[in-house]
Order: C-alpha cells, then sequence, then structure tokens
C-alpha cells in the first residue's frame, strides 16, 4: 500500500502526510489510521483521502470507508486550531476525526437540508434539490446550481448525497470537485489506469462534480468530462454540477459541454438578503447556544450583523464563530460593543464594496440578457440599454474611474461611459420604469 500511495503523491506528499500516517485497526469495513494531529487528519483526508481509499479499496476491496482519528487523550494541538472552524471539511464532531467513504469525497457533516436555512435567494435551489435527494425517477438532467462564493452550492450538494444514501445505502452517489476529478483522471491517465478510471465513473447511479468552471480551458479533462457525462445520462442516472456562474458563461469551456448543461434545469443561487442572513444567523446561534451554554447575546446583535456583513454566508459564519470564541473568553455577554470592536475588521472588509462583474452580472440578470452580450460590441437597444444603466450603477457604486470602467465594458472609450451615464441619469427623472430599475438593483446589490 505504502509504494502505491508513494507512486501517486509522489515523494515530497508522501513524506509529509502520508508517511506519518499509522494504520491503527480495520473493522466492519472501515480502515482506521491514526494521525499525530487532527491538523494532520484534515489534510491528508481533504487532500488524499479519496486516493489513499481508492488504494487501500484495490488491495483490501471489503474496505470501504477510512477514517483518521488522533491518538486519544493528545493535547490540544494548536495547528488544528489554526485552521479555523469554517473549511475543516469532513470532520466530525470535534474535528479529531475524519471519514472517508468509497464513492463520495468527504462530505461535510454539517451540509444537511437540516441545517440548510431558505430564505426567497435560495428557495428555488434548495427545492430542486430536495426533488433530486428524493431519488425518484430522474425528471431533469443534470441539475446546474449555480451562484457566487459562499451561497450554498456545495452544502446543498452535499445535503443531496446524505439524504440519498440515507433513503438508499445501495446506491452509489458519487461527489467529488471538477478538481478532484480532473486530479483522478491525470492520474488514470500516468498510471495507465484508464479503463478503471472509465469503470469506476460510470458505475455510479448518482455523480456529483463541484465547482465545474475548473476545467474551463482543460482540454483533455473536459473531453473526458462530456464522455462521462454522456455515458451517465445515457443511463439515465442522476448528474448534479455547480458552477460559479450559468453554464452559458463559464469562459473556455466547450459548446457542447455548455449545451449540455443547460439540457436539465438550470437554478440559481442568488446573493443572501438580510431575511436570510438573519435566518441563517439564528439557527448557527441556536448552534452555539449548546456549546457555550453560559454566553448571552444581547438584543440587536444578529439584526446588526446580517444588516453588516456582506452576501457570503461564509464570512457571516466566520463572524459568528469568532464572537463566540471571543466572548467566552471575556465575559458572559455579546453585546452590540463587543460585536463591533471583536469584528472591527471584517466590519470594515464587508463595508460595501461592489465590483463591476457583481454589478454587471446583476443588470444582466435583471434584464435577462446574457452578460456577454452586455459587454460585448452589440448596439442594440435591447442590449446598449442595461448596458448604460450598468455603467451607471459602477460609477455610483464602485471608486472605479470612467475608463476603468470602459476598460471592462469590452474596452469602450471612457466618453462612451459618461455619455452613458449622463443617459441614465436624465431618464432616471423621465422614466418610472428605469428609476425602479434602478432602485431594485441597487438594493439587490447592496445586499
Ligand atoms: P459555495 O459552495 O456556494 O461557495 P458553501 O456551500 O460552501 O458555498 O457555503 C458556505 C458556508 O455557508 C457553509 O458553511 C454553508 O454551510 C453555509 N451556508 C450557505 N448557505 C446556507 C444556508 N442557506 N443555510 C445555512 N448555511 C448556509
Ligand atoms: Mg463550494
Amino acid at each position: 500500500l505504502k509504494q502505491r500511495l508513494l507512486n501517486t503523491v509522489g515523494k515530497n506528499n508522501y513524506t509529509n502526510w502520508i508517511e506519518p500516517l499509522e494504520l491503527s485497526g480495520v473493522k466492519d469495513g472501515v480502515a482506521t489510521f491514526s494521525v499525530p494531529t487532527s491538523f494532520l487528519g484534515n489534510y491528508v483526508s481533504q487532500n488524499f483521502g479519496d486516493l489513499i481509499l481508492y488504494q487501500v479499496n484495490s488491495i483490501a476491496p471489503e474496505i470501504r470507508r477510512i477514517q483518521f482519528r488522533t491518538a486519544a487523550n493528545t493535547a490540544r494541538d494548536p495547528a488544528a486550531t489554526k485552521t479555523g472552524p469554517a473549511p475543516q471539511r469532513a470532520a466530525s464532531g470535534n474535528g479529531a476525526e475524519t471519514d472517508i467513504r468509497l464513492n463520495t469525497a468527504p462530505l461535510d457533516e454539517r451540509f444537511t437540508f437540516d441545517t440548510f436555512v431558505v430564505g426567497k435567494p435560495n428557495e428555488l435551489a434548495h427545492a430542486a434539490a430536495k426533488r433530486v435527494a428524493e431519488g425518484g425517477p430522474v425528471t431533469f438532467n443534470p441539475l446546474f446550481l449555480y451562484g457566487g462564493v459562499g451561497l450554498g452550492k456545495t452544502h446543498l450538494m452535499h445535503a443531496i448525497a446524505w439524504e440519498l444514501t440515507s433513503r438508499q445505502p445501495e446506491l452509489s452517489v458519487l461527489y467529488l470537485s471538477a478538481e478532484q476529478f480532473m486530479y483522478r483522471f491525470v492520474q488514470a491517465l500516468r498510471d495507465r489506469k484508464m479503463m478503471d478510471f472509465k469503470e469506476m465513473f460510470r458505475s455510479v447511479d448518482v455523480l456529483m462534480v463541484d465547482d465545474v468552471q475548473f476545467i474551463a480551458g482543460k482540454e483533455s479533462t473536459q473531453e473526458e468530462f462530456f464522455h462521462t457525462f454522456n455515458a451517465l445520462v445515457d443511463q439515465n442516472k442522476q448528474i448534479v454540477i455547480s458552477g460559479d456562474r450559468a453554464p452559458g458563461e463559464i469562459e473556455n469551456l466547450e459548446d457542447r459541454i455548455k449545451s449540455r448543461l443547460q439540457c436539465g434545469l438550470v437554478v440559481d443561487l442568488h446573493p443572501t438578503d438580510y431575511e436570510l442572513r438573519l435566518g441563517i444567523l439564528q439557527s448557527k446561534c441556536e448552534q452555539y447556544s449548546r456549546q457555550y451554554p453560559d454566553l448571552q447575546m444581547s438584543d440587536g446583535v444578529l439584526e446588526f450583523l446580517a444588516h453588516r456583513i456582506s452576501t457570503n454566508v461564509r464570512v457571516l459564519e466566520g463572524a459568528l464563530t469568532r464572537l463566540f470564541a471571543f466572548a467566552s473568553l471575556v465575559g458572559h455577554e455579546i453585546t452590540l460593543e463587543l460585536t463591533q470592536d471583536c469584528l472591527a475588521d471584517i466590519l470594515r472588509a464587508s463595508e460595501r464594496k461592489v465590483s463591476v462583474e457583481e454589478i454587471q452580472r446583476q443588470v444582466a440578470d435583471h434584464y435577462n440578457i446574457r452578460l456577454s452580450d452586455m459587454i460585448g460590441p452589440k448596439r442594440l437597444r435591447s442590449f446598449a440599454r442595461p448596458r448604460q444603466v450598468a455603467m451607471y450603477l459602477c460609477k455610483q457604486m464602485t471608486s472605479r474611474s470612467l475608463p476603468e470602467i470602459g476598460r471592462r465594458f469590452g474596452g469602450r472609450d471612457h466618453t462612451t461611459v459618461m455619455h452613458g451615464v449622463r443617459r441614465i441619469d436624465e431618464l432616471r427623472a423621465q422614466d418610472a420604469q428605469i428609476a425602479e430599475d434602478l432602485e431594485i438593483l441597487r438594493r439587490t446589490l447592496e445586499g
């Protein structure tokens, strides 16, 4: 096994990460490795977990799961705390143990439907995910979920996997990131294991590929992905894909893949709004209160955070985690003042900074045109007006100069931008529809 792993991960990785592992037991199809620190365990499970499992399983087919466990009673490991609570995928409970099952990349135990808070911005995505998770006949294939970073794509995909496997334990559900897909593909090429690779991917019942934009521009990986995708669709196997934008807008993605991705149901996760953020905060806060029963939360703190922190849920969670940890050290009550103190940097960073790209995307969405048409050269009025609206909002809401804005609109001249901004300024006074559009857009963008 060690030799195989050495071949797969390379000498450096092997010495740094794999060598310290010790097989401490095999029971009921689960192989347990002891690791010196939970940091190491987490790192190994995230980066090499699937490979290790794959190799273990090919030597000992009865093993379908591996776990990493820190030796009992080890002193608290500072390295592990440093990784912070947010990105510790696959860390269960106290983070000292990780668990990998065959056919799934590590799934985060916290990412279930129970812990997913539903609001207007994500209700459609949630409903679609639920439908897939029921495991009935395949109605839309693939399900394509997209949205900005930290809006819950990965959470929903894990939730689907958890629910499917709990309803139908015999189902083989494969969840992995597009990056892992590529990694495995390259590995298979290198080891001349393409047959195994194809067989493995074509034998799953449900395939979920996260962050598909990662394979954009990577030609042979796209090629293989395309074939895998088709083979599964032909067998009527469910596929779920996520991306950071709509299929048609992922640059350097082959057209045939784009059109395949659009064949099923495409739903987006919108930026969170105030109500959703508050809901998420309340739900996380309840979880924390169990962990820190002595801490009191003053009125208004959650509302304050929901107002002040940007749309990214990950940032929101990070803030709350820090707040509880900090408060538990200094007192019993989480006051507004303490919150402002403890989170000063986060609050400053999320003072509403809207990017040109965000504005372009929102405006394109709002007017139902493609981002590429908004930025592109076409002068059709149906593109030109939204383009001017976007320019106007860029001028109003960002600190970019006119030439900079022009550059981001397909290399237009600053006078074009100036003209657009003036035009919208005029229209705003005369045209109620435009005024309303601007108002809605601004509110969405401000989160
Ligand atoms: P993405 O994959 O879209 O970048 P994630 O799914 O990783 O985002 O979500 C980031 C973090 O925010 C995760 O910890 C996730 O649990 C949390 N989160 C996102 N949306 C929700 C929601 N609606 N309810 C509860 N938690 C959420
Ligand atoms: Mg994600």
